[in-house]
Order: structure tokens, then C-alpha cells, then sequence
């Protein structure tokens, strides 16, 4: 997930400099007040109308725009999922905290 990918699926994506403003999924936003932005490799993003980081995470991974740590990729060991995204497996858990869901 890329910025731009995740401005243009929570809706009114633009390009504001180096980030990404779109609507934001946790108020009633109609005027772009999401911007998101990458550092390292990882998403960042904040609401300019105000509303907590994790109410919008909260929201983002009800829509499952978000890669959760656990169960998200269900199916998939990390492995496959680093090998499908060209991405080594190390990278993945360090940086995202992903790791292989354990079932029962
Ligand atoms: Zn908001």
C-alpha cells in the first residue's frame, strides 16, 4: 500500500507536495483533510481536521486499508507474502510488524 494508493481508496485524492490529502474515513469529511505520507517505507498519515490517529487507524483497518499485524494475510505465510510483494521477509516483520497468523 502506497500513499497514493490508500489516498485514492478512501476517496478525493490529491497530491499535496510530497504527501496525499483524501477524505478522511473517521468523520464526516468532504473537504480533504487526510494527509498521507510515507517515511521509510512506512505510511504515515494525519487527520487536519483533528480526530486521534487511532480512530483513523481504527477506521483504516475496518476498511482493511491497513496491513494487520495478525490474520490479514491469512493463508499466506510471510514468506509467500514477502516473496509476492518482491520484498524480503526481514523487512516486513521489522518494518511492519507482520508476521505468519497462527491458526487454533
Ligand atoms: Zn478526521
Amino acid at each position: 500500500m502506497t500513499p497514493q494508493e490508500l489516498a485514492q481508496a478512501l476517496g478525493k485524492a490529491r497530491r499535496d507536495g510530497r504527501e496525499w490529502l483524501c477524505l478522511c474515513p473517521a468523520h464526516d469529511d468532504h473537504d480533504p483533510s487526510l494527509s498521507v505520507g510515507e517515511d521509510n517505507g512506512k505510511l504515515l498519515f494525519v487527520c487536519r481536521a483533528g480526530c486521534p490517529q487511532e480512530r483513523v487507524l481504527a477506521e483504516l483497518k475496518r476498511r482493511e486499508l491497513w496491513p494487520k499485524p495478525n490474520g490479514h494475510w491469512q493463508g499466506l505465510t510471510l514468506e509467500q507474502y514477502a516473496r509476492a510483494k518482491r520484498l524480503p521477509a526481514d523487512f516486513l516483520r521489522e518494518e511492519f510488524g507482520l508476521s505468519t497468523a497462527e491458526r487454533g
